[in-house]
């Protein structure tokens, strides 16, 4: 019976994983995290994706108990800046497209071409981000009560195509107080936490791993391994010689340098976004917490030295940036061609990365840790649902890549060469089929990527549409149709998001409020 499960690795995916294995099994399984005191943590990773609130749902914890702590705030979408053209921006929402008569309301717009930008015809959350905006009233309630209420009111007839709803928002929160968050959290549930160097991974005669060696604390001995010692791969991809397969012919970007800014948010206010601000070697992240802001400047190194992006990182910022260290990061873009081998699953960066665009990261680690628990081994090892467990993290960051190379493919600016080779690069195989096909119709989710990666049709669309490389066309059957129920529905979602921004506070007041600042 696997029983005793060693964690190698202290930063999100060994917190997070800890903590979830304890919720999820309680005492039935023994968990030791070991973590070095020498090797600092990767520090990043503060923005995440709108599944993020199972998890911590998961957990039981409660957002009024976690988010204070953390400095954490809401994010209902990704701002899209300069991606397109110099001073365009759109939004890539946490929202589902309304359908009309069968239709998503991005392909009545299309045909339609109202003028404006689709991302604020088609989605109430672009007018909460533009007006900075909470997701949730003083009272606590969710904005999205207010337009769920009366559904016999909306105005169109309903489809298939109609499923509940997305969840509006993620979190963004500071990394390292996640983390003690999560320790503190996994140790008063069990975990038991060594500080120490693994220095040796020990191999039995099969080739499995039978402990790890530490400096101070000797031998770890464990039934299952997770290595969750970030790019190092020190157990799967070191002692188990489990090869890595890189990304980076589809994804050039290869370096990051990230600044922490602390920011005077009741003057500046909080962007309930994260921002993707387009550079010439790739792009400059925004994150807004409470009290701080987290950047950085993912970018190529074959197009932009290290002191070029941390200068350009700095223009960015402006003053708020002299006297701050930067912190220099070299990604691992890809993914080990299995994670879970033997007795040795690899969860976070030692599993695999693609750059933070989309902030994937934490969203890898939560899938990872929900499908290891449902492929848990009982009495005996099972080949079926290692390999089913393998199958389904690697589709899930395969997806992701193809999603990426979207963003740079089908962006329309091209005023150098970064941006120019961004339009010609190889793209994903069966991104290149599903290019053909979007270009007649827009993506619906028979059309996208087929295993799940966290990205439904209507994410492609925003940001086929938002990005403007691309040529698109409404479908031609909607000459055949009546206007009036879509030109309802697009009155509809301004006269919602009017009312909305004129009810709810700012995302300012709301956790200043929460925070027991006001
Ligand atoms: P790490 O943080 O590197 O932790 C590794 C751990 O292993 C450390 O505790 C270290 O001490 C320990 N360790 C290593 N070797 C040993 C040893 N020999 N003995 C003992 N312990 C050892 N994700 C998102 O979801 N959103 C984002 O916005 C986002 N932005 C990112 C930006 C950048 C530039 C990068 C590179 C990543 C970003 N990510 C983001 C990804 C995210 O940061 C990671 O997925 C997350 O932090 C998990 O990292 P990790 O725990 O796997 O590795």
């Amino acid at each position: 019976m696997v029983k005793n499960v060693v964690i190698v690795g202290g930063g999100t995916s060994g917190w997070m994983t800890a903590a979830y294995l304890r919720a999820a099994f309680g005492d039935r399984i023994a968990v030791t995290l070991v973590e070095s005191k020498n090797i600092a943590t990767i520090g990043v990773g503060e923005a995440t994706f709108s599944t993020i609130r199972h998890f911590f749902d998961y957990l039981g914890l409660n957002e009024r108990e976690w988010m204070p702590p953390c400095h954490a705030t809401y994010k209902l979408a990704i701002r899209f800046e300069n991606w397109r053209a110099p001073g365009h921006h759109f939004y890539h929402p946490f929202e589902r497209l309304r359908v009309v008569d069968g239709f998503p309301l991005t392909d009545w717009w299309l045909h339609a071409r109202p003028g404006g930008s689709f991302d604020r015809d088609c989605f109430v959350i672009s007018w909460l981000c533009e007006a900075q905006r909470s997701p949730r009233y003083l009272s606590g309630d969710l904005f999205e009560q207010d337009f769920t209420e009366n559904p016999d009111e909306r105005a169109y007839r309903t489809t298939l195509a109609e499923q509940n709803t997305q969840f509006p928002y993620a979190y963004h929160f500071d990394a390292a107080l996640l983390a003690s968050y999560l320790t503190r959290y996994g140790t008063e549930r069990g975990v038991r936490h060594v500080l120490d160097d693994v220095v040796d991974v020990r191999l039995d005669e099969r080739g499995w791993i039978d402990n790890v060696l530490t400096k101070e604390h000797g031998e770890l001995t464990g039934d299952l391994f997770i290595d969750c010692t970030g790019f190092r791969g020190m157990l799967l991809n070191k002692a188990l010689s489990v090869p890595f397969i890189s990304y980076q012919d589809n994804l050039p970007n290869d370096r990051a340098v990230a600044l922490r800014v602390p920011a005077d948010m009741a003057e500046r206010g909080i962007r309930p976004c994260t921002t993707a601000t387009a550079q010439d070697a790739g792009w400059i992240w925004t994150i807004p917490l409470y009290g701080r802001v987290g950047t950085g400047y993912v970018y190529a190194g074959d197009y932009c030295t290290p002191d070029e992006a941390e200068r350009t990182l700095r223009e960015f910022v402006g003053p708020a940036a002299d006297g701050l260290d930067a912190n220099h990061i070299r990604m691992r873009i890809g993914r080990s061609e299995r994670s879970w081998v033997n007795n040795c699953v690899a969860i976070g960066l030692s599993s695999g990365f693609v750059e933070p665009l989309e902030s994937t990261g934490l969203f890898f680690i939560q899938n990872a840790v929900e499908q290891l628990v449902k492929h848990f081994p009982g009495e005996h090892w099972d080949d079926r649902l290692r390999e089913s467990y393998n199958r389904q993290v690697g589709n899930a960051m395969d997806g992701v890549r193809e999603f990426l190379s979207l963003h740079y493919h089908a962006a329309a600016r091209s005023d150098n060469d970064y941006w120019k080779d961004a339009a010609t690069r190889p793209i994903p195989d069966g991104l290149a089929e599903r290019l053909e096909l979007w270009q007649a119709r827009l993506p619906d989710n028979e059309t996208v990527f087929p295993h799940y990666h966290g990205f439904e049709s209507y994410s492609y669309t925003a940001m086929l549409l938002g990005l403007g490389g691309v040529p698109l066309q409404a479908p031609p059957a909607l000459r055949h149709f009546d206007r009036g129920r879509a030109d309802r529905e697009l009155r509809l979602v301004r006269e919602q998001a009017e009312t909305l921004v004129a009810k709810l506070p700012s995302q300012y007041e709301y956790f200043a409020r929460l925070n027991g600042d006001a």
